[in-house]
């Protein structure tokens, strides 16, 4: 089976800051789930959510296995979430520099909390807690944030955004240089 290769969403376009619905029980979503994965390899990125291939589900995948190696919580550094719900985070926040498909070339300085519980489905719909941490945390609240209609960039200070407009309508135009197929605000 050939995979599709969605294009992925530039900040500007609509479904990006939109909330996802959540998906139908038992729903055959296996196809959309492997042209997702397909789509986040193809572009590089540790992570990707429906809306950001316009599809406005609670759906996200991500894929942190060539970053990490023996942490605990492994078994979870490719993985599925439909439907997610965070029960809780906890812990002192901690700063980190995050990147977004939907916004090549933005790097934005992110305080999250470390320690995520999340409850969720994974591909076969079987419901799944896990309680993660870090990273793995990370990138599951990145993603999850996606799901809300929030971006990264809604993170930074004024003067960030500030020093960023060019860059940003710039990607919002369609003159972002990118090396993976994107869809622009037209
Ligand atoms: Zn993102």
């Amino acid at each position: 089976m050939v995979s599709n290769i969605f294009p992925i969403l530039a900040y500007g376009v609509p479904s990006l800051t939109k909330k996802s619905t959540p998906i139908e029980y038992k729903s055959d979503i296996q196809e959309l789930i492997s042209d997702m994965f397909a789509t986040m390899y193809k572009a590089g990125g540790i992570g990707l959510a429906a809306p950001q291939i316009g599809k406005n589900i609670q759906l996200f995948i991500i894929d942190i296995s060539h970053i990490k190696d023996h942490e605990e919580g492994h078994l979870f550094y490719k993985s599925v979430f439909i439907n997610p719900e965070i029960i809780e985070e906890t812990g002192e926040e901690w700063e980190f520099t995050e990147g977004c498909l939907s916004l090549p070339g933005i790097m934005i300085n992110v305080k999250r909390k470390p320690i995520v519980k999340i409850k969720y489905f994974d591909e076969n719909w079987n419901q799944k807690e896990i309680e993660v941490d870090r990273m793995l945390a990370r990138v599951i609240q990145h993603e999850y944030d996606h799901l809300k209609g929030i971006l990264h960039i809604d993170y930074a200070t004024d003067l960030k955004k500030k020093m960023l407009k060019k860059k940003v309508s710039e990607i919002r135009s369609g003159k972002a240089n990118v090396n993976y197929k994107m869809r622009f605000l037209s």
